[in-house]
């Protein structure tokens, strides 16, 4: 089975994230959505948090699970028995870093492919720290993130939260 790794903060999991996984599940069998627990970052959600969004957010996708983990990147890969990893390539902003991390974790292991792709062009410019700023300054994210990431943005920061949605209104 062809199965690829996707990692990230996801410190919330943006539309941005979604349109790579997306992405993934056309050219996989099996994606995993793996959130990293990084000590040297300071995240706005706790790991369990972001773990939680994303598991949400991929729902409809049976192809697609999440996990977490920490330390080195290629040996999670080598414990998930994965053939890739796949990263999201916005702009050129993204390029110089996204390129040492794909050749330091070639170097560690050959038979791990990097591979990018890029996402639909409105979310070129998104990420997860302009969504918590806007977000932070009063502004409306709800075109950026799912409800719940929206939901849990607002709850954050204090904001009087939207009506939830019920089964009824779909
Ligand atoms: P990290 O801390 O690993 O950069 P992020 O959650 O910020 O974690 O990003 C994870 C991956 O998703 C990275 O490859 C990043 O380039 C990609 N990514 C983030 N936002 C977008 C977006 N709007 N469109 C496409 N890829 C994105």
């Amino acid at each position: 089975m062809r199965t690829v790794i996707y990692p990230g903060s996801f410190d919330p999991v943006t539309n941005g994230h979604l349109d790579v996984v997306q992405r993934a599940t056309r050219l996989f069998e099996k994606v995993i959505v793996a959130v990293a627990e990084n000590d040297a970052k300071q995240p706005l959600f706790t790991l369990e948090e972001r773990r939680a969004l994303v598991s949400e957010a991929v729902r409809c996708w049976p192809n697609v699970e999440t996990d977490s983990f920490k330390g080195l990147l290629i040996e999670y890969a080598r414990r998930r028995r994965a053939n890739a990893v796949i990263r999201g390539l916005r702009a050129v902003s993204d390029f110089e870093f996204e390129f040492q991390l794909a050749l330091i974790n070639r170097r560690m292991d050959e038979s791990i492919e990097t591979i990018f792709v890029m996402p639909r062009d409105t979310y070129i410019f998104l990420s997860s720290r302009i969504v918590k700023e806007i977000c932070r300054l009063g502004g409306d994210v709800s075109a950026f993130v799912p409800p719940s990431v929206h939901r849990a943005l607002l709850r954050h920061y204090g904001c009087v939260l939207p009506p939830a949605p019920s089964a009824a209104s779909g």
